[in-house]
């Protein structure tokens, strides 16, 4: 299966924020800027906390 999308592009759920994360990360990514958890791995693509608000292309 494709993956044609390996980033995306999530919006924190406590700042709005908007900031580019890999999909299958190995560590939690947290907010750039209030450092909330935007997205947690899960050996596969992350479980996302804040919207998906686009993916980007390689
Ligand atoms: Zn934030």
């Amino acid at each position: 299966m494709r993956e044609p999308s390996p980033f995306w592009v999530v919006k924190c759920p406590d700042c709005s924020t908007e900031q580019t994360v890999f999909s299958r990360p190995a560590t939690v990514v947290n907010c750039g800027v209030c450092g909330a958890t935007l997205a947690t791995p899960t050996g596969g693509r992350a479980k996302l906390r804040g919207e998906l608000v686009r993916t980007l292309a390689a």
